[in-house]
């Protein structure tokens, strides 16, 4: 890329996945650059997304390309169990198929913390520091904070999850669409939890949702119980989810928590139900699903990355591996691109059909394991195989985990 005597000015907003992610390849990409990290939250990001699972694969490309280290904590796995009511004697109903899952599990928070330390001293991560608003000028992008402050970059990355404003500045309304149901979720010790493989991915299908559940690594070296509900919407659920919103831990109504724990009696394997009910209830949140995708991963000198472009639906396990995906892209068209209009260019090319396949991935299995179940109960490992094989994979090769870098 031609060079200028003025230093380059990159603005990153948003400091979780993404944003580090980014923060970090243009550090490396431009290294006597001024690289700006704006994050709304004061604290330390701890615990956003509880569990993460990568597979193998995308994990080593990931490590290859510089962001994630070899040595993150993961719990290591050899199956991911699908079960259904049924089954003789075991509560934890009929297991279905064991399926062979190159998947290991790690802790969000380990991963966001790796990404961070990674990040050179000169990247400044400003925390406390909401940006308000995006607009392209004619030299690049600024932002607004909300003190009021002003300050302007050649280049913006827009790492601001699902609610960006550096997206409402390049494509104003354009928000994620409700999914039409929600997800439960929380930990709990896995030390507590009788009758569990240890090295598994569990589900347990039920008539309009699923239980994901698998062991994370713990901060203090012991395994937690990672786990996810996927339901139809209570009606105690007030407020337009159409709007894209979560509740936070602590905030979920009595009414909410009771229907969870009618959901629980009435749907999951006794083993199950009593996994999920040792969370403590003032732990338990709550995620609206969504589907998004961005008209455009750059326009003018802005760019998105992570959820800020595309929001997959979880099911395809890929949501923080495609963010970490993006900005290595970045990192990898750098170096031949001939200005940054031209990497802005090149990496909307290369980027949206990765996030447009991975939300089209995820919601066909949404579709199948939420919206129109079957009878998950009839299965057999004869019959079950050919209906998951057909949800789990695209023609272009994208699959749960997400797509090869
Ligand atoms: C139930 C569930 C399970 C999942 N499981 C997996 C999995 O197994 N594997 C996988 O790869 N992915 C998984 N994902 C997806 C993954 O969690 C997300 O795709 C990923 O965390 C997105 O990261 P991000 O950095 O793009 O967005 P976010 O984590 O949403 O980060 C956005 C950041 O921007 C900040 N911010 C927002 N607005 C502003 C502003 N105006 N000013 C300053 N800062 C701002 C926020 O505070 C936040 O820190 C799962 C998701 C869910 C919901």
């Amino acid at each position: 890329m031609t060079t200028t005597t003025h230093t380059t000015r990159i603005g990153v907003v948003g400091g979780s996945i993404a944003g580090c992610a980014a923060a970090l390849a243009a550090a490396q990409a431009v290294p006597d650059a001024t690289v700006v990290v704006f994050e709304r939250s004061a604290g330390e990001l701890r615990d956003r997304g509880a569990g993460i699972g990568i597979q193998h694969e995308r994990f080593a490309e990931l490590v290859a390309a510089g962001l994630l280290d070899a040595s993150l904590p993961a719990t290591t796995n050899t199956a991911r169990e699908w079960y259904a009511w049924g089954g003789e004697a075991s509560g934890l109903g009929k297991l279905i198929w064991p399926q062979p899952f190159p998947f290991n599990a790690y802790n969000w928070g380990h991963l966001h913390r790796s990404l961070r330390g990674r990040l050179p001293s000169h990247v400044e991560y400003r925390g406390d520091a909401r940006v308000v608003s995006a607009s392209p000028t004619e030299s690049g992008a600024s932002v607004t904070l909300a003190d009021g402050t002003v300050e302007h970059f050649d280049l913006l990355l827009g790492a601001d999850g699902y609610r960006s404003v550096v997206r409402e500045a390049m494509f104003p309304g354009v928000v994620p669409e409700f999914a039409g149901y929600l997800c439960w979720r929380g930990l709990s010790d896995f030390a507590e939890l009788e009758g569990l493989p240890t090295d598994s991915f569990f589900t347990v299908g039920f008539p309009h949702g699923h239980l994901v559940a698998y062991p994370i690594p713990a901060d203090d070296g012991r395994r937690q119980f990672n786990w996810v509900l996927y339901s139809m919407v209570p009606p105690e659920l007030t407020g337009d989810l159409r709007t894209a919103t979560s509740i936070p831990p602590g905030a979920a109504s009595d009414g909410l928590l009771d229907f969870m724990d009618a959901l629980l009696t009435r749907e999951l394997p006794p083993l199950w139900a009593a996994a999920l009910r040792k969370t403590a209830l003032e732990d338990v949140f709550i995620q609206p699903i969504y589907d998004f995708e961005a008209p455009a991963y750059a326009k003018h000198r802005m760019l998105l990355l992570g959820d800020a472009g595309a929001v997959a639906r979880p099911h395809a396990g890929a949501g923080a591996v495609k963010a970490m995906q993006d900005a290595a892209t970045l990192l990898r068209l750098w170096p031949t691109a001939t200005d940054l209009d031209d990497l802005a260019t090149r990496y909307d090319a290369a980027r949206r059909p990765a996030g447009h396949a991975v939300v089209a991935l995820a919601r066909r299995i949404g579709e199948a394991q939420v919206l129109h179940t079957p009878d998950w109960s009839a299965f057999d490992e004869a019959t079950f195989v050919p209906w998951l094989t057909a949800q789990m994979e695209l023609p272009d090769g994208t699959e749960i985990g997400g797509r090869r870098l």
